[in-house]
């Protein structure tokens, strides 16, 4: 489980309010049982469940299992427009799963979510990254205008740029493999403006790519298009699995 907190031998690690409950009632954990904890910078180490008073708990820590991945931060970036509620979280659930290292919520000028849940949207992925043996968590960013986030994008970095009205086929997209994982960037519901395609297509660093010739829903362009940069990134032990 993910902790934030240094993790090192014999270090009593605190849970949050949310984790004791979700270890004592719902896995029904008992004082000595065994966890595994990671907190995106120590790698994996074998813990303890501890009781702490009437509702907390803890994780007494023994010994390492896994050193820290060199990669994490290396991971691809999606920007994508937040959507309806049950989407955005299996987004953020697919996309953790998929070895993204950062989330950006990009707001679009046909985004129609209001609100993005950032403290529910770090659980869901905090629970995926446990779940699939990640030793981090992918990093969510506030919501940001589309502008805004493509003015913070590196110049030296490829942007993806899923386009549902064209793009080139991924073969043609000039190969650049490289450390750090191109970026990927995915629509709303209603998909992209004409004046937002061109601003984006100006823009040297972006690769406008086609999904193929079907109108993708958004979440499923989401994870065709990770998968896609997960099996086109090389990187010295980007393709390591736990
Ligand atoms: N309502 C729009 C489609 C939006 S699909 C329309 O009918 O044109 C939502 C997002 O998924 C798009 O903005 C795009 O980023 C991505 N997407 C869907 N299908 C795609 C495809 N075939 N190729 C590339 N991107 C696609």
């Amino acid at each position: 489980m993910l902790l934030d907190h240094p993790l090192s031998a014999g270090a009593q690690c605190p849970l949050t309010e949310d984790q004791a409950r979700h270890l004592r009632l719902v896995l029904r954990l008992q004082p000595g049982d065994e966890v595994l904890a990671f907190n995106g910078r120590d790698g994996e180490w074998r813990g303890r469940f501890v009781v702490v008073g009437k509702r907390g708990a803890a994780v007494t820590l023994g010994a390492q299992t896994r050193l820290p991945d060199p990669d994490a931060t290396a991971g691809p970036v999606l920007l994508f427009a937040p959507l309806k509620r049950q989407a955005t979280d299996w987004v953020v659930e697919k996309a953790t799963e998929l070895g993204a290292a950062r989330l950006v919520p990009v707001l679009t000028r046909r985004t129609i979510a209001e609100t993005v849940r950032l403290d529910r949207l770090a659980a869901i992925a905090a629970d995926a990254a446990a779940q699939c043996g990640r030793l981090d968590a992918p990093i969510l960013e506030a919501p940001q205008l589309l502008d805004v986030a493509l003015s913070q994008w590196p110049k030296d970095r490829p942007l993806w740029f899923a386009d549902e009205a064209g793009g080139r086929r991924l073969a043609e997209i000039t190969p650049r493999a490289g450390r750090l994982a191109p970026g990927l960037l995915v629509g709303p519901e209603g998909g992209f403006e004409d004046q937002e395609r061109a601003f984006l297509t100006a823009m040297a660093q972006v690769q406008a790519f086609s999904l193929g010739p079907r109108i993708l829903r958004a979440e499923t362009a989401c994870v065709a298009g990770l998968a896609l940069v997960q099996s086109y990134w090389t990187s010295i032990g980007a393709a390591s699995c736990p």
